[in-house]
């Protein structure tokens, strides 16, 4: 079966050749020249993928991501930046975004992106099942929202994702080199230490005691797991 993909990006050329390519590649590609048609059939159509440009007219990509999350969409999203959008802005922003990829960008390293996101998405099961729940932390994958006490806790994208996939191994010993092939995919330039650096952030946000954390507890040695 075909995969299927939305390709939303106001560049006539830019759109033409990346959709050009993922054809070559095997891909169903769909494609929009402005946010709100593009919008609208991110809306409509059953793709396994959505590449969004930031950029467009009528309604940027922003906009277009957070309001397909808000609607339920689950449908993998991955964000074209351009230079000038640093990357703290594009993740910090509470989106729901999956992954981003720097204009102007090498068509494998995109290719990789979205290879690692399809197998990404096809584990992870808990996104159509109900919220989870540790301690008093609740999360629902169909909103992608995260509460403690009931009080909304604002993650980053990548912040979300760790948190979703130690959910869906819990209790299993996940070194710092699977998280990062899992989690972060191909991204150039990451080291376990950029795993390190989210666990603590996530520790911050979710743990009663960060520092003698009760639910994502380190291994010495082997890594992470997260507490059953
Ligand atoms: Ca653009």
């Amino acid at each position: 079966m075909k995969r299927r993909m939305l390709l939303i990006e106001d560049e006539p050329g830019l759109r033409t050749t990346l959709s050009d390519r993922l054809r070559k590649e095997g891909y169903e590609v769909d494609t929009a020249a402005d946010g709100e048609s593009g919008f609208l059939k991110a809306m409509e159509g059953d793709f396994d993928l959505i590449i969004l440009d930031i950029m467009l007219p009528l309604k940027d990509g922003f906009d277009i991501c957070r309001d397909l999350r808000q609607k339920g969409s689950n449908t993998p999203v991955l964000m074209l930046t351009a230079r000038d959008e640093t990357v703290e802005k594009v993740l910090g922003l509470k989106i729901g975004a999956d992954d981003y990829i720097t204009k102007p960008f090498e068509t494998m390293e995109l290719l990789a992106r979205i290879e690692a996101l399809l197998r990404r998405a096809v584990r992870s099961p808990s996104d159509n099942s109900g919220p989870a729940r540790f301690g008093s932390v609740q999360v629902d994958f169909r909103r992608a929202e995260v509460t403690k006490d009931g009080k909304p806790v604002v993650l980053s994208a990548k912040e979300y994702q760790l948190l979703r996939y130690f959910l869906s191994h819990r209790g299993e010993t996940l070194s710092r080199q699977r998280l990062l092939q899992e989690v972060w995919g191909y991204n150039v330039g990451t080291s376990s230490r950029t795993v390190d650096v989210h666990v603590t952030w996530l520790r911050q946000k979710l743990e009663d005691d960060p520092k003698q954390p009760r639910w994502i507890v380190t291994l010495h040695g082997l890594g992470y797991k997260f507490a059953e």
